[in-house]
């Protein structure tokens, strides 16, 4: 298994790369993004370990750009401390995973070789509704040829409900689906991010694609409108 480490500070970076070694992994370092990013496209990892604040250019900056060049070697983020992390936003850049430091290595080595396992490297398939298209790799959405801006948020609940056509999701499968567990507001907020998303995917081109089911909850049509 071969794994590049983007990671700035000296020690972190040594301890890290001693461990892979101790483990049998090939291991290449770079101390900045700027040398990640090079050492990413000019070799094949089965793995990255990109630390987020680095000299040159950032973590996020680093992972975004691997995946606009179609490169989706399974990349693990490592973030400083707690809340320097957006989750969101991190796996927005098209990360796989992250890491909190300080963390054991006995952590960072499970969470890298289920990273490996799940061969997330494989890009995965673009979905189609109609002239509606998402693709998970880039996280980009598309209404025919119109590019469309999404969040987060809604972005996952789109992909929820694309992923079962015409059929109808609760909102309560979708706040499982799409917020994590410790979420422990009410099904509004689903509403609230459905109608955001009619008026960003449906109302700009007269279509109705998400449909209400009263009292059950909402049916993507599977058909052309
Ligand atoms: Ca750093």
């Amino acid at each position: 298994m071969r794994v590049l480490v983007v990671e700035d500070e000296l020690a972190m970076a040594d301890s890290i790369r001693r461990g892979l070694e101790a483990e049998g992994m090939a291991v290449d370092v770079a101390h900045d993004g700027e040398t990640g990013l090079w050492m990413a496209r000019e070799n094949s990892y089965d793995v990255i370990l990109l630390d987020i604040m680095l000299p040159k250019i950032n973590g996020y900056v680093v992972c975004k750009t691997l995946r606009d060049e179609e490169n989706w070697t399974p990349v693990l983020m490592l973030t400083a401390k707690q809340g320097e992390f957006d989750e969101a936003e991190g796996l927005d850049t098209g990360a796989d995973d992250y890491v909190t430091k300080p963390f054991s290595f006995v952590v960072l080595l499970a969470r890298l070789r289920a990273l490996v396992r799940r061969k997330v490297a494989e890009r995965p398939t673009v979905l189609t509704i109609g002239d509606l298209v998402l693709d998970p790799a880039s996280r980009e959405v598309a209404r025919g040829d119109v590019p469309i801006d999404v969040t987060a948020r809604e972005f996952s609940i789109l992909e929820h409900l694309m992923r079962r056509p015409g059929e109808v999701v609760s909102k309560t499968a979708i706040l499982d689906a799409v917020w994590d567990l410790n979420f422990d507001g009410d099904t509004n907020i689903v509403e609230v991010y459905v109608s955001s998303l009619r008026k960003k995917i449906d109302a700009p081109f007269g279509r109705k694609s998400i449909q209400t089911v009263r009292g059950a909850g909402y049916r993507l049509n599977p058909g052309p409108g």
